[in-house]
């Protein structure tokens, strides 16, 4: 089958998941089926769909018409023969129960016409058990979903022990073009990779404490800002939900065996009915307390705990490998996407360095004896090998390796330097300012690049803003906001001193740090589908990288006080009134028309440009003591009760009342 014979989509189940998938597949010009086996389920599943377009167009993520074709392609059902009769694909996202599921697929075989294929969205069950319920296991498999699918750009798609390769390839083709991302898991492993990785992480936390080695607040505080994981383990843990990830790990215990025992706490807070923030107390007290609060505080990070979750991780990466379910890349994608990791599992234990975690593995053998700490087979060679990538990769070509950017040579004399975090809005985290620097310097120290050209991955944004989350969890040295700030206004800063041309290239969002960003750019051209803002003033904070001082350098004093003070969102066109965006370009001939661009400026004279450079720059009046004035103002409105105010009311969808203080 090709992607183009697809047309209609069976969905069957229309709760957390089916409407979900619903509404990606109907969003993506599908025509979908969406099944439930009682009138009113179906029918608030279809309500969901229609209140999360709503809030797509609201937030102009997409046009009201694209709504409305949406929500018109998507056929509520009960009737199970008439949901499958004519569908070309099936997705089933029932509930987690083997009986429920076989019941299904065994109806589901007799009412679908043979050419469909067949997948489901199930967490932990095999696929293979699964698939032998049809008369078509070959042309089965797993396509599974994050939570919530219209936002998770991942899509694990599995196969099972009979499923052929181009079942697979035609579900990956689907899922790319529902806009994800699918990994391949080559074969039908319990937890396939995301869960693989994230559950034994969070059971490893729970031994920690349970044998006295650690406390839940160092554990977390190791975790978020020492390692630098998204969330705490025990915050993760909660958020997740402590009976879904109990499920997932039980069900590993049975089928894998003794490591996956699940640590006395876990099993103490399922039986008490204590799963996190859904039902208000898990590891941390969501009813009366703060909720997860994992404390920012250097004193609490313990190596030990590092190591062992690092060791755990490394473990199951090398399970992964070396059973040959997917690569180290394939895995470092999926947990990116999955568990919004800032790098993968396999580049954490690379950089930690694998041999020390494969002895610290051991030492906790010997010590504790538990078979959670035995080694797969695979880890010493890794260990041997000096870590899951090649070593010497990259540097042969003198190249560093980006996580958070891709260097590139689109054209004569140009280099180019693309955020590349396209699942979070290309936002601009720690890690991405650091690279940023380095990146400049890669271009600055080569005498064949004369022009930099900065683009954002992706259709959706330039940048949209810095990466809060990120930035909180920023690793071992936790900047403070004054810090922070002048970090950001040096880096961005640098692409004013450096003495060739730099053009920012914008396509879609251009928000906060982003815009700050490419206000230090000597030109920028956009797409007309751009937009442009400075939105700190909407959680009461105040530009930070330099917004304050260089945008109205380039738009007048009037103009930057209207951007930053209405915090509102402008178009291209407005933009190029105002003389910040020099060119306005179709998105269709924007890739060739920036290269173009920014090839012109590199056929300049070096020396005149230099020179033009560092002039304008030194004619600034002080404006060292205008960034300094803004870094300090920075620092002290971070900690306000507004700033509070400002984002709770941000991610809670409120107005936020702002009291000055
Ligand atoms: P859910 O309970 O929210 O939804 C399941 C729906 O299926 C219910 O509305 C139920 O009435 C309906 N249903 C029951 N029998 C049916 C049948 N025979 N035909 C059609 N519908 C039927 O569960 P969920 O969270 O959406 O999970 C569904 C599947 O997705 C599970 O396999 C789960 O493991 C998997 N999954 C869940 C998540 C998650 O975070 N919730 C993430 C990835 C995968």
């Amino acid at each position: 089958m090709e992607l183009e014979e697809i047309n209609t989509v069976a969905v069957l189940g229309a709760g957390n998941m089916g409407h979900g998938i619903a509404e990606v597949a109907a969003l993506a010009g599908y025509d979908v089926n969406m099944r439930d086996i009682k009138d009113e389920f179906v029918q608030g599943g279809y309500d969901k769909i229609e209140w999360s377009l709503g809030k797509l167009a609201d937030s102009e993520q997409i046009g009201e018409d694209e709504a409305d074709a949406a929500l018109d392609r998507v056929t509520p059902l009960v009737d199970l023969e008439e949901t499958v009769a004519d569908a070309d694909v099936v997705i089933e996202a029932v509930p987690e129960k083997m009986d429920i599921k076989e019941d299904t697929w065994t109806d589901v075989e007799e009412y679908a016409p043979d050419r469909a294929v067949f997948t489901t969205n199930t967490s932990s069950l095999s696929i293979t058990d699964l698939s032998e319920f049809t008369d078509r296991p070959e042309r089965f498999c797993g396509m599974h979903f994050f939570n919530p699918p219209i936002r998770m750009d991942l899509v694990e798609v599995i196969s099972g022990e009979h499923t052929d390769t181009e079942t697979l390839d035609i579900v990956e083709d689907l899922a790319e073009d529902f806009g994800k991302t699918p990994v391949r898991v080559r074969k039908d492993v319990p937890g396939f990779i995301v869960n693989r990785v994230l559950v034994p992480l969070m059971n490893e936390a729970a031994w920690l404490v349970d044998e006295g080695v650690a406390t839940i607040e160092e554990v977390d505080a190791t975790t978020k800002f020492d390692i630098g994981l998204p969330m705490g383990s025990f915050e993760l843990s909660d958020y997740v939900g402590i009976d879904v990830g109990y499920h997932v790990l039980d069900y590993m215990h049975e089928v894998a065996g003794d490591r996956y025992e699940p640590a006395p706490m876990m099993v103490e807070k399922v039986e008490n009915e204590e799963f996190g923030q859904k039902s208000g107390t898990g590891f941390y007290d969501y009813e009366d307390g703060d909720g997860a609060d994992v404390p920012m505080d250097d004193d609490l990070f313990s190596e030990t705990v590092k190591e062992r979750l690092l060791a755990v991780l490394a473990n199951e990466v090398a399970y992964l490998v070396g059973d040959d379910v997917a690569s180290p890349e394939e895995i470092d994608t999926a947990v990116k996407l999955g568990g919004r990791w800032p790098k993968g599992p396999a580049k954490f234990a690379d950089e930690y360095g694998v041999a020390k975690l494969a002895d610290a593995l051991d030492e906790a053998y010997e010590a504790s004896g538990h078979p959670r700490y035995e080694a797969f087979d695979y880890l010493a060679t890794v260990a041997e090998e000096g870590g899951f990538y090649d070593q010497d990769e990259g540097d042969a070509e003198g190249a560093p390796d980006f996580d958070t950017l891709e260097v590139s040579y689109p054209g004569d004399m140009v280099g180019q330097i693309e955020l590349s975090r396209p699942q979070q809005m290309n936002s601009i985290s720690l890690e991405l300012i650091e690279e940023l620097d380095a990146a400049i310097d890669l271009m600055d120290e080569d005498d064949d690049v004369r022009a930099i050209l900065l683009t954002g991955a992706g259709s959706k944004a330039f940048s949209a803003g810095a990466d809060f989350m990120s930035i909180a969890g920023g690793g071992a040295d936790p900047f403070n906001a004054v810090e922070l700030s002048k970090y950001g206004q040096e880096t961005f800063g640098r692409l004013e001193e450096v003495e060739m041309p730099v053009v920012a290239a914008i396509d879609g969002y251009c928000l906060g740090g982003g815009m700050e960003l490419a206000t230090c750019a000597d030109v920028r051209v956009a797409t007309t589908r751009s937009e442009f803002g400075q939105p700190e003033f909407n959680l009461g904070l105040i530009p930070g990288w330099g917004g304050t001082q260089r945008l109205q350098r380039i738009v007048g004093m009037g103009r930057a006080k209207e951007i930053i003070l209405t915090a509102e969102r402008f178009e291209a066109e407005a933009m190029a009134d105002y003389g910040f965006v020099n060119e306005v370009y179709d998105p269709d001939e924007f890739a060739d028309a920036a290269v173009e661009y920014a090839e012109k400026l590199a056929g300049g004279p070096p020396l005149a440009q230099r020179f033009t450079k560092r002039a304008m720059l030194k004619g600034w009046d002080d404006v060292e003591a205008g960034l300094e004035v803004e870094s300090l103002g920075f620092g002290h409105v971070v900690a306000s009760e507004d700033v509070h105010e400002g984002i709770n009311a941000f991610f809670g969808d409120d107005d936020p009342e702002f009291e000055g203080k």
